[in-house]
C-alpha cells in the first residue's frame, strides 16, 4: 500500500458517536490534511456503512460479531472495498496499527481504556475525548504513554481549553500555574427546583442547553458527575494537586476554562460551544485549522456570568462533584470503581430503573461497598471494573424497590 507522506492517517474509535461525527466533519474540510484509515463502532451499523462510503476507511471494526456480519454482508451488498473486523481486540489492533498516525479515542466508557492503551503503548498521536479511560486507569495509562512515546492531546473542551491557556514548555508548569478553572454549564437542572429532580425524565436529562452529546455524558452533565470525571482527568493531565483545581459555574459556555498563573493573571480560552473546536485543534496542533465553528459574535453577547458552585452547600442539586476529590484521596484504583457505578447507574436511569436522583446513591453505595486493591496493570482494572459493575448492578436493585 502507499501512501501521501504528507497526509495524517486516522483512525476513529467511536466514529458513530456525537464525537466521532464531529471529528469526521472537520476531516471533510481538510481532505488534503487528513485520511480516514480506519473506524470502529458498536451497534449503529447503517450509520457506520454511509460512514464508510463517504470517507472510505481501509478497515472497520463493530464491537460485536452480530454487528460486524451485518456489516460485512451490507459492505458486500454495496460492493465496497473496505475490510470488516469486529471485537474488542480488533479495535486494539487497529488502535495500534503501523499506519495509523492519530487515534481519535472516542469509544464511550470504560470500554475504550483498552485501545487507547494499544494506542499510546504505539507511540501514537492519541485525541483524547474517552475521559473514562483515564478516570480508570490514570497512573498505568501515563505510565503507557510516555513509555511508548505517545503524544496525548485533550478533547474535552475544558481540558483543550486548559492546554491552549498553558505554556508550551511543559517544564515551567509547575512552577508559573496557581490553579485551574475548570467551568461548568451547570446543565440542565442549574436552576430547577431540587424538590422535582426525583421526577426528572431520560429526555430533560439528555437536553443540554449548550451543548449536543452523547446521552451518557448528558446525563453525566446533569448530575455534574461529568464535571467530578473532568477534575480527576485535569489532576492526572496537567499533574496538579487536588487543591489547585476550582469548578465555577458559568453558564454560557463561552469560556471553555481558565488557567490562573502565580502572578494572579488568568487566561482563557473563549468559543462558541462546538466541539470541532478542541477537535480540530487536537488534530491539527500546534497549528489552527478551520473546523467549521462559527465564531463569537461579541456585540451581541449579552452576558458572561460567573456562580460559584460549592457542592457542600448545594449537596441535593450536585452530590456528586465533590466525590472526585474523595476518590482522588483515596486508595487507588477507587476511582475505576466510581466510574463502574456511574456507568450502571446512568444506565439504570436510561433504562428507566432507578431515578435521576438515586444515581448519586447507587454511586456512594457501591464506592462503600468495593475496597480495591490496588491495581498494578490492566487485568487489575478490569477486575476493579467488573467486580464494582456487579456491585452497581446490587445497589441499582435495591434502588429501584424504594
Ligand atoms: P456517544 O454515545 O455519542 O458515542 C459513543 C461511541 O462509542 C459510538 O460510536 C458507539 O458505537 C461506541 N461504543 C459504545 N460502546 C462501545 C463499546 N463497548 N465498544 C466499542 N465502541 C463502543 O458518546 P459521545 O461521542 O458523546 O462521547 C464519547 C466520549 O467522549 C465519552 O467518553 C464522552 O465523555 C467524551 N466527550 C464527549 C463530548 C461530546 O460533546 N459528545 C464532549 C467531551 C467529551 P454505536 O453508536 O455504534 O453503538
Amino acid at each position: 500500500m502507499t501512501y501521501l507522506m504528507n497526509k495524517q492517517r486516522i483512525a476513529i474509535l467511536g466514529s458513530t458517536g456525537s464525537i466521532g461525527t464531529n471529528t469526521l466533519d472537520v476531516i471533510a474540510r481538510h481532505p488534503d490534511r487528513f485520511e480516514v484509515f480506519a473506524l470502529t463502532a458498536s451497534t449503529q451499523v447503517d450509520l457506520m456503512l454511509t460512514q464508510i462510503i463517504q470517507f472510505k476507511p481501509k478497515f472497520a471494526v463493530m464491537a460485536s460479531i452480530e454487528h460486524g456480519k451485518e456489516l460485512a454482508r451490507l459492505a458486500k451488498v454495496n460492493s465496497l472495498s473496505v475490510v470488516v473486523l469486529y471485537g474488542s481486540l480488533a479495535i486494539e489492533n487497529i488502535a495500534k496499527h503501523e499506519f495509523v498516525d492519530v487515534v481519535m479515542a472516542a469509544i464511550v466508557g470504560a470500554a475504550g481504556l483498552a485501545p487507547c492503551l494499544a494506542a499510546a503503548s504505539a507511540g501514537k498521536r492519541l485525541l483524547l475525548a474517552n475521559k473514562e479511560a483515564l478516570v480508570v486507569g490514570a497512573e498505568l495509562f501515563l505510565d503507557v504513554v510516555k513509555s511508548g512515546g505517545a503524544t496525548l492531546l485533550p478533547i474535552d473542551s475544558e481540558h483543550s481549553a486548559i492546554f491552549q491557556c498553558l505554556p508550551s514548555d511543559r517544564s515551567t508548569w509547575a512552577s508559573s500555574v496557581e490553579k485551574i478553572i475548570l467551568t461548568a454549564s451547570g446543565g440542565p437542572f442549574r436552576t430547577r427546583d431540587i424538590s422535582s429532580l426525583s421526577a426528572v425524565t431520560p429526555t430533560e436529562a439528555c437536553s443540554h442547553p449548550n451543548w449536543v452529546m452523547g446521552r451518557k455524558i448528558s446525563v453525566d452533565s446533569a448530575t455534574m458527575m461529568n464535571k467530578a470525571l473532568e477534575v480527576i482527568e485535569a489532576k492526572y493531565l496537567f499533574d496538579v494537586e487536588l487543591n489547585q483545581i476550582e469548578v465555577v459555574i458559568h453558564p454560557q459556555s463561552v469560556i471553555h476554562s481558565m488557567v490562573q498563573f502565580r502572578d494572579a493573571s488568568v487566561l482563557a480560552q473563549l468559543g462558541t460551544p462546538d466541539m470541532r473546536g478542541p477537535i480540530a485543534y487536537g488534530l491539527s496542533w500546534p497549528n489552527r485549522i478551520e473546523n467549521g465553528a462559527s465564531a463569537i459574535d461579541f456585540k451581541n453577547l449579552s452576558a458572561m456570568t460567573f456562580e460559584a458552585i460549592d457542592s457542600n452547600s448545594h449537596p441535593e442539586r450536585f452530590p456528586g462533584l465533590a466525590l472526585a476529590w474523595e476518590v482522588l484521596r483515596a486508595p487507588a484504583g477507587t476511582t475505576a470503581v466510581l466510574n463502574a457505578a456511574n456507568e450502571i447507574a446512568v444506565q439504570a436511569f436510561l433504562d428507566e430503573r432507578i431515578r435521576f436522583d438515586q444515581i448519586h446513591g447507587v454511586n456512594q453505595s457501591t464506592l462503600s461497598a468495593v475496597l480495591p486493591a490496588k491495581p498494578m496493570n490492566l487485568g487489575d482494572l478490569l477486575d476493579i471494573d467488573s467486580q464494582s459493575r456487579e456491585a452497581a448492578l446490587v445497589q441499582v436493585k435495591r434502588f429501584e424497590k424504594l
